[in-house]
């Protein structure tokens, strides 16, 4: 990407997009597809994502990675529609008070330990 085109890309907003937006975008666009598949298709296909996220974080560029990080939240969200989870409620229950380890909002955790 030349000095221009990044320029430009970064002058371009995308229009913001919430975490409840987005799991409500694609209830809207596949929920009725996804339930037909069920979770264990569905989970299977998530994994090929993330697969493919791997593949793009060793070998390929910004653009590729940042299609791939989108395809797997999608598919994380998909499956969070399938099993009725709300992905904004999971999180905040989760980390909306701080790391779920130490309860602090800069993690202080031991690096041995996953946080
Ligand atoms: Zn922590």
């Amino acid at each position: 990407m030349n000095q221009a085109e990044q320029s430009e890309s970064h002058g371009r907003q995308a229009p913001a997009i919430t975490l409840a937006e987005f799991q409500e975008l694609i209830r809207r666009m596949y929920l009725p597809k996804d339930v037909a598949r069920g979770v264990d298709g569905t989970f299977m296909w998530l994994i090929e994502e993330v697969g493919e996220l791997a593949s793009a974080l060793r070998r390929g560029d910004q653009q590729q990675q940042a299609s791939e990080f989108a395809d797997v939240l999608a598919w994380l969200a998909t499956i969070a529609n399938v099993v009725g989870v709300d992905l904004t409620e999971a999180v905040m229950a989760k980390y909306g008070s701080g790391c779920p380890g130490c309860g602090q909002f800069v993690c202080v955790c031991p690096d041995a330990g996953k946080p």
